[in-house]
């Protein structure tokens, strides 16, 4: 039996799941050539679960979100692996300014700390229903996630 509150908020489930959908079409903020998508099948990486723990610490101490995540409100999420404990919306990400040509973070791997001059490739993990997280990953981290777009 489904009382309201439960069906509104799976309503609110339901649309966060379609809005994360909706961020990978929003990838190419980032890069020019656009992202590639990964699921996790419940056995992430090492490196994943490193960065993870990283944001969840970050956002413990320092819990930060874009205004319209504020106060735990629900909707879809962005997590970018270089701004640990911050929380934002497809929109906000997608307004933010594109990072410079020439960005550390963009040739940095976020899997290994290993640092790519060519550059390296925009991915995004859907960690939950909800939560879409950003890295720059090289191609061996690439691997580690299994699946491919
Ligand atoms: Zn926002
Ligand atoms: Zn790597």
């Amino acid at each position: 039996m489904n009382d309201p509150a439960t069906v509104h908020r799976q309503d609110q489930e339901g649309a966060a799941a379609r809005e994360s959908a909706a961020i990978f079409d929003n990838l190419q903020w980032a890069l020019p050539g656009g992202g590639r998508k990964f699921t996790t099948d419940g056995n992430p990486p090492e490196w994943l679960v490193r960065l993870g723990d990283r944001h969840n610490k970050a956002l413990a101490a320092d819990p930060r979100a874009c205004e319209h995540l504020a106060d735990g409100r629900p909707g879809a999420r962005v997590v970018l692996a270089w701004w640990p404990g911050v929380l934002l919306c497809p929109r906000c990400v997608a307004a933010m300014d594109p990072l410079p040509d020439d960005a550390p973070e963009e040739r940095t791997c976020d899997g290994c700390d290993t640092f790519y001059p060519e550059g390296l490739k925009l991915i995004a993990i859907q960690v939950r229903p909800d939560t879409t997280f950003h890295a720059f990953a090289c191609d061996n981290c690439m691997a580690e996630l299994g699946l491919t777009a």
